[in-house]
């Protein structure tokens, strides 16, 4: 695991995040009818922001370094980030985690907090574990179970988790990978009970290596209109892009967030899958630059990366990379008013 790759995994994934919110819920045909070049962040004069996939993925990365991957320490740390994140009021929280983390606060465990739910959550956090830890995959495989399960007890949120984490991985290797040694892969980590989930990975590299484009793809799934958040369409959906453009960051980019729905989510897990690969320098320069958040700003998210790289070459716990959550109280205010603005201006625009 490479500090290049570490790093441009959470780069990735931040920018992807800030591209696609902006997005989020329209349809593919609105997108490509009223934006049809997605060439800069929309969220605010060109500027944008990050959303709960980016502070997600940041809480992983930190609770890698305190932990040095230690699992009980992991995910008491991710336990505790959880908790304090949601009481300083994310604009964004989806159903599922805002329930599992309400229980974590009345005293349940982490094992016993998650709910019900295939939805995205532990999808878009894990592509960094498999960076990190993709060379001991049994390893990976607990951790993965962890981080998904805190918030998501439905397994199928495991597999899509799993699936990222472990493309995670291979990206961050220096070769490409061809589409069906992906599969083959994966196949032999998940169990049988993971059928449903095989065959539409299975579809997804077919697909890839055919060259149909992404909106085939997702056309065949049935998802014409956009990819839902139900962790079965996002993640064959976000593989399938990445195959064919496994070291062309912009452009897959833009592909699927043309592809409309849930698009902050989708970005967010493949720029974190690319962003291994190519790292920083081949994230443009100008999306880089017109993400403008505070206190996870580039720096900062950098910052974390650059430490996680330290933990995972020595093995070593390290100190957590400070975040000043006064700010961040006075951030989620601004974010929320940005996100309500935003809201209106779509109703007086597309209504
Ligand atoms: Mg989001």
């Amino acid at each position: 695991m490479s500090q290049k790759s570490i790093i441009g995994c959470l780069l990735g994934t931040a920018v992807g995040d800030s591209l696609g919110l902006p997005y989020e819920g329209l349809s593919c045909q609105k997108i490509n009818r009223k934006f049809p070049n997605i060439n800069q962040q929309k969220l605010f004069f060109n500027k944008g922001m990050i959303s709960d996939d980016t502070e997600h993925i940041c809480m992983i990365a930190q609770s890698l370094i305190v932990s040095a991957g230690e699992e009980k320490s992991f995910i008491n740390a991710f336990k505790w980030r959880l908790k304090w994140w949601l009481l300083l009021l994310p604009a964004g929280v989806g159903f599922a985690t805002l329930r599992s983390i309400l229980k974590l606060w009345l005293g349940f465990s982490p094992n016993k907090s998650g709910v019900f739910s295939a939805g995205n959550g532990s999808a878009m956090r894990s592509s960094i574990l498999g960076v990190c830890y993709g060379d001991n995959i049994a390893k990976l495989q607990r951790l993965v179970h962890l981080s998904s399960r805190i918030t998501h007890r439905d397994p199928k949120a495991e597999y899509g988790a799993f699936a990222v984490a472990l493309a995670g991985y291979f990206s961050s290797q220096d070769h490409d990978i061809i589409p069906q040694n992906y599969y083959e892969n994966l196949k032999q980590y998940l169990p049988n009970s993971a059928e449903e989930f095989l065959i539409l990975i299975n579809h997804a590299c077919d697909s890839a290596e055919k060259g149909e484009t992404g909106a085939e793809f997702a056309q065949n799934l049935g998802l014409n209109k956009g990819i839902s958040g139900y962790v079965f369409h996002t993640v064959p959906v976000v593989i399938q892009v990445w195959l064919r453009h496994q070291n062309n960051y912009e452009i897959a980019i833009q592909e699927i967030i043309k592809l409309g729905g849930d698009t902050d989510t989708t970005a967010a897990i493949l720029g974190g899958i690319i962003g291994a690969k190519v790292g920083k320098n081949g994230i443009p320069q100008i999306w880089l630059n017109n993400l403008l958040d505070y206190p996870r700003s580039i720096n900062w998210i950098e910052k974390v990366g650059d430490r996680l790289s330290l933990v995972c070459e020595t093995g070593k716990s390290n100190f957590a990379v400070k975040l000043p959550w006064y700010f961040l109280i006075v951030r989620n205010l601004i974010f929320l008013i940005i996100i309500l603005g935003h809201g209106f201006a779509r109703l007086l625009f597309f209504l």
